[in-house]
């Protein structure tokens, strides 16, 4: 993938289908030259680079394609990092591919997925955290997750990196030095100072991998298993939450789920609530217990459990048993007592009151579900402060954190131990290593390709 540099490339950057406007990108040496053939009403070759310009676009001796507007961005000042030309024509699927079989005639090829982004990163615009941050920006469908996206793209996560990597590069050249110098055993390098450094160090790590658990729940949203015996409430509860809450979605490319969702937004979360539909029929009497095991089979892959039951009805002993059962599953879960609104709920409250922890609700009349909603989130979202607000989304990312944190606690072993410089030298090594494997200053183009080719075609 990384070959053929000499080509200029062709996308839609616009989604597939009608819309008021197409964008069809080009990027590479001949993109002006390909839209100048195209472009009989001017010379754009001559024009400086971010400009726009209208007219028509029209292939040799045939008739007009349309009439579109340019952008121009000469190299090195464009997403690519190479010559880039963007062409805004009107939005009919067959207009577009008209304007892209134009610049296929006279030239340029077909991109592949990412392939812009992965240029640009290539060229140095962006790291390999601001690259992926940009396909994490695209498939954002929540407040978080688009705050989360956009601060890595201004390389809020690179800096850190940065930083740690300058730190520990200006050390190991110090016991570099040293070692030219063994023979007068001096010591350049501070060795209190380092452990300070690698102190350091170990704590941002730290910070960054506990940010992940954020992370992949600003990134994934957290699921949530509503169960509960038939006529306890859930469709009534799942109606009353997506009414007020439901989430404003863009298909992930590449996600398949083999379970239906809704998904609700709470403060900037996305919470798929998993349709039980299926763990539904078994649950009265005494299949209860086997159906409620099968039921958390099913179970065991959601975040949190949320156990709906009709507080006139449910017997507190059952309850006691399903929670039991969820606590030997491991899994989070909340109680929640229905149609507190009908009359007798004060008895039936206190039937539960020796009990575990309830929330009581009235999911007809939306009585008790904010608190509800409150405590999904409050259980399921840890929400301590991060490293200058910078949150692991990626578990790429995290496993390479996992490595130099590892590599951190070698170094640290090293001067405990007053190794030699040689061998200490060699641990840092290690550590910048998996730093730069992030950033993508070290990579391989295994790891490149299968990283870009997640992003969509024309980005
Ligand atoms: P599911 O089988 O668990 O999905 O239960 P449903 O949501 O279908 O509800 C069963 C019945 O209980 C329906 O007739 C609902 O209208 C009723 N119901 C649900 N929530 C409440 C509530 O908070 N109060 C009252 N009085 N009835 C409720």
């Amino acid at each position: 993938m990384l070959s053929n540099w000499d080509d200029t490339i062709v996308a839609l950057a616009t989604p597939p289908g009608v819309g008021a406007i197409g964008i069809v990108r080009l990027s590479g040496p001949a993109a002006f030259e390909i839209i100048n053939e195209l472009f009989p009403s001017k010379d754009l070759s001559k024009q400086a680079s971010h400009t726009i310009h209208v007219g028509f676009l029209k292939e040799d001796k045939s008739e007009d394609i349309d009439e579109v507007v340019i952008s121009l961005y000469k190299n090195p000042r464009s997403y690519t990092g190479e010559d880039v030309v963007e062409i805004s024509c009107h939005g009919s699927p067959y207009v577009q591919q008209q304007v892209i079989q134009a610049c296929l005639r006279k030239g340029a090829r077909l991109a592949k997925a990412g392939e812009f982004t992965q240029r640009a990163f290539l060229n140095g615009k962006l790291d390999l955290t601001q690259a992926e941050a940009v396909a994490d920006l695209i498939a954002s469908n929540t407040a978080a997750s688009q705050r989360t996206a956009l601060h890595n793209i201004r390389g809020g996560f690179s800096e850190i990196l940065k930083q740690l990597r300058e730190n520990l590069i200006q050390f190991s050249a110090l016991i570099e030095l040293e070692l030219d110098f063994s023979q007068e055993d001096v010591e350049f390098a501070d060795r209190k100072k380092f452990y300070e450094l690698i102190n350091d160090a170990t704590v941002t790590t730290q910070q960054l991998l506990l940010s992940f658990q954020l992370g992949n729940v600003i990134k994934n949203g957290v699921s949530v298993a509503i169960i509960g015996k038939p006529n306890a409430g859930k469709s009534t509860l799942l109606n009353t939450l997506l009414n007020e809450n439901r989430a404003i979605v863009s298909e992930i490319a590449g996600t398949t789920r083999d379970t239906i969702e809704e998904l609700i937004n709470i403060d900037g979360i996305l919470f798929r609530l998993i349709d039980t539909a299926g763990i539904r029929e078994h649950s009265v009497d005494t299949i209860e217990l086997i159906g409620m095991e099968k039921s958390m089979e099913k179970m065991k892959s959601a975040d949190v459990v949320l156990y709906i039951f009709d507080v006139h009805t449910m017997p507190a002993e059952e309850l006691q048993i399903a929670v039991a059962n969820f606590k030997k599953q491991g899994l989070k879960y909340l109680l929640a007592g229905n149609k507190t609104d009908q009359a007798g709920e004060a008895a039936a409250k206190i039937k539960f009151a020796a009990g575990p922890g309830i929330y009581f609700i009235s999911a007809k009349n939306n009585i008790g579900v904010d608190k509800l909603k409150d405590a999904l989130f409050s259980t399921t979202v840890n929400t301590q402060p991060q490293t200058e607000n910078t949150i692991i989304t990626n578990a790429r990312h995290y496993e390479a954190l996992q490595k130099v944190q590892e590599s951190l606690v070698d170094i640290k072993k090293g001067l405990d131990e007053k190794i030699s410089g040689d061998l200490l030298a060699l641990d840092i090594r290690h550590c910048l290593h998996y730093i730069s494997e992030i950033t993508g200053d070290v990579s391989n183009e295994d790891v490149l390709d299968y990283i870009f080719s997640k992003f969509c075609i024309g980005k």
